[in-house]
């Protein structure tokens, strides 16, 4: 299971984004200072930090220190407006940042192209008689390889990944097509419907009126 350190001083906010990273699948932990942080990080493992800036004790930029000691990826989540706290953390060695305050979907999304950058994810996934070994990108089902395409593919990962999760289209669209969603074109929907005909999932991945889709387990 994927862990995740949530270094945020206001309880609100890490409450809300330890919930919905919770709902995703992760395992999160929350640290509301600096120093807390930096404990956790040499004591325990993560695969990810969500980090603040602004913090008691030891600042953001104090705490990712630590992080790049024990190589694992930070994202900043910057005041919004403060561009130069952006540029500073990235040039620190952040992986990416989020300016306060952010939807939800955009967290996931960063959160899941950071880790699979850098390759934290789980690398075998398993969902009824499917199974995905995201070295070889390859996909079994009832232990029979079943040929997607590229697209496909990454549309299963999302999936998989945001299980129970109303999916909007344009959040698939940017995730898999990447770039802005027109709110034009069937693209969504036919690679939807392809994949659930492949790995015979048309009662598990369910179109939402006006969203998208939803895989339900
Ligand atoms: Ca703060």
């Amino acid at each position: 299971m994927i862990r995740i350190l949530i270094v945020e001083d206001e309880e609100p906010i890490a409450n809300l984004i330890r919930m919905n990273l919770t709902r995703a699948g992760y395992q999160c932990e929350i640290a509301p200072d600096g120093e807390l942080a930096a404990d956790r990080i040499e004591n325990q493992s993560y695969d990810l930090i969500l980090l603040d800036i602004m913090l008691p004790k030891l600042d953001g930029y104090e705490v990712l220190e630590y992080a790049m000691a024990v190589d694992i990826p930070v994202i900043f989540l910057t005041a919004m407006g403060e561009t130069s706290q952006k540029v500073k953390g990235l040039k620190l060695g952040a992986e990416d940042y989020i300016a306060k305050p952010f939807e939800i979907q955009e967290l996931l999304a960063r959160v899941e192209a950071v880790l699979r950058r850098c390759r934290k994810t789980d690398r075998r996934l398993h969902f009824l008689d499917i199974d995905i070994d995201t070295d070889s990108r390859t996909v079994q089902k009832q232990g029979k390889p079943v040929d997607l395409t590229v697209k496909e593919y990454e549309l299963l990962l999302l999936f998989l990944r945001n299980k129970n999760r109303a999916l909007y289209r344009e959040v698939i669209y940017e995730n898999v097509w990447g770039g802005e969603y027109s709110g034009v074109g069937r693209t969504v929907d036919l690679h939807v419907q392809r994949l659930k005909k492949k790995l015979g999932l048309e009662d598990h991945i369910t179109a939402i009126y006006k969203v998208g889709y939803r895989l339900t387990v």
